[in-house]
């Protein structure tokens, strides 16, 4: 079938031709029908002359016919085919719709979370939430562009892998071959993009699923997206002001608008004395009415904290009471060096941390890696692991940083939360095509569930309760 998208029509006045889509309104006059037919670039009138036909909302059809130009005072200025309709002289219905459980024309915010959720491929047609689907294709397209052209290489990393220690809760697979054994999800690529670096890519950079087991919030599930991203041969502010470029060059693709000039550059404390927090919205009252972005970094936070009890993950990789704040393969600063390796003030020690905010959110952190195996062996000596329980846990780390890994250091991105501020969202919700619901059930699909016996048998697992569950 020789198709056209309802985009094109403006062009092919006179001419015979096929536009496929869904019918978004009808409109009876007698004996003229109008419908609105709907693809994924928009809307086009179509004028039939068959009142008879059985046509529903949401009918899925190919329609044939001449565009014409509309006469002057049927023309439509709030469609962009609005200046042009289609006679039709044939449709053919592709697949017929019952009634939607809910109006896809108007925008879907007000409807019930779950019921959007169960029904997510409807809601997707929204004109709202198309949109964010495509600034977010868009936005990857333009930062994969500036990527490459700075010689950035995309690689990806494995998904069943071993605690990636991020500071959240692991998502454990069992595994079939070594019974009793796990497999980790990736909280994030950090450990094995650092292996690349001693590889000799020199610059990665991969869109990465990171999958935490955090304390859902209500616009949050266990699963992001990431732009995450190592260089080699770099200190903080080469790592800086490469993703200020990015940044700088790929927002602006899509639409953003940037307030002009370089990225304010705060210290910690700084920040903390100024705004009250580590991520600020320092915008003018005017900057925030015309939708700008208010970008800043924040440098040299402290390298540890004491353990929040009530945080299980923090309590389960500290064993001596301090944990980091932000990455455990960080480097602290080059004044606190001796510090950190003779493990002594350790409340004071500053790492090479640096955190992008926007708007208030944190959108993206990052730092230089201790890439000194004694140094890294420290950071985990003062987490209270003794030489055995480092080996367990890092060892991969220390014996690849003894075969010539290069300094490096790099950054992640939190990419939902990019599209969320561009698209003038405060849900994470509305940027992810598939979210899950606030109590962490998947959209569309019901997850968790139950699973055979016999597949458990053959995992080796057997479960105490299975009735139970701590969420509905
Ligand atoms: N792996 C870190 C994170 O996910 C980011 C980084 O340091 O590159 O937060």
């Amino acid at each position: 079938m020789e198709r056209t998208y309802t985009s094109e029509t403006p062009q092919q006045v006179g001419q015979k031709v096929t536009v496929c889509g869904w019918i978004h309104a009808r409109r009876d006059h007698g004996k003229i029908v109008f419908l609105d037919v709907r693809d994924r670039d928009g809307l086009l009138q179509v004028v039939v002359t068959n009142p008879a036909l059985d046509l529903h909302p949401e009918d899925v059809v190919a329609v044939t016919g001449t565009i014409k130009t509309r006469p002057e005072k049927m023309v439509n200025p709030n469609i962009a085919t609005g200046h042009v309709e289609m006679e039709a002289s044939g449709i053919e219905v592709l697949a017929h719709t019952k009634t939607l459980p809910f109006d896809i024309t108007e925008d879907t915010q007000k409807v019930e979370e779950q019921v959007r959720l169960r029904y997510r491929y409807l809601d997707l047609r929204s004109e709202r939430m198309h949109n964010i689907m495509l600034l977010r294709s868009n936005y990857y397209a333009a930062l994969r562009e500036a990527l490459y052209a700075r010689r950035f290489v995309e690689i990806e990393t494995p998904m069943l892998t071993k605690s990636t220690k991020e500071g959240a809760r692991d998502f454990i697979v069992p595994s079939r071959f070594y019974p009793g054994k796990f497999y980790a999800l990736p909280q994030s690529p950090q450990q094995y993009k650092q292996l690349l670096m001693t590889a000799g890519i020199e610059r990665y950079f991969q869109f990465a699923r990171c999958i935490r087991d955090e304390d859902l919030r209500a616009d949050r599930g266990f699963e992001f997206t990431q732009l995450d991203l190592e260089m080699s041969f770099v200190d903080e502010y080469d790592v800086m002001k490469t993703v200020e470029e990015i940044v700088k060059i790929a927002i602006p693709k899509v639409g953003g608008k940037l307030r002009p000039g370089d990225f304010p550059v705060y210290e910690y404390q700084e920040a903390i004395k100024r705004f009250g927090a580590d991520k600020f919205d320092f915008r003018s009252v005017k900057e925030k009415k015309e939708g700008i972005l208010g970008f800043a970094w924040v440098i040299h936070f402290p390298f540890f904290k004491q353990v929040d009890v009530k945080d299980a993950a923090e309590v389960r990789d500290s064993k001596s009471g301090w944990t980091f704040t932000h990455n455990p393969f960080s480097k602290p600063i080059k004044e606190h060096e001796e510090w950190l390796l003779k493990r002594k003030n350790i409340d004071k020690i500053m790492t090479t941390q640096y955190d992008l905010v926007c708007n208030g959110y944190e959108i993206a952190g990052g730092s230089i890696r201790a890439h000194n195996p004694e140094m890294l062996r420290s950071t985990f000596a003062i987490m209270g692991y003794n030489d055995k329980e480092i080996e367990k846990s890092v060892g991969h780390m220390l014996e690849a940083f003894e075969m010539g890994t290069p300094p490096h250091g790099g950054i992640a991105f939190g990419l939902d939360r990019h599209i969320m501020l561009m698209a003038g969202e405060t849900s994470l919700k509305e940027t992810i095509a598939f979210p899950m619901t606030s109590t962490g059930r998947t959209s569309v699909m019901d997850a968790p569930t139950d699973v055979m016996p016999d597949q458990l048998k053959e995992l080796g697992i057997s479960v105490n309760e299975p009735k139970s569950s701590r969420r509905s």
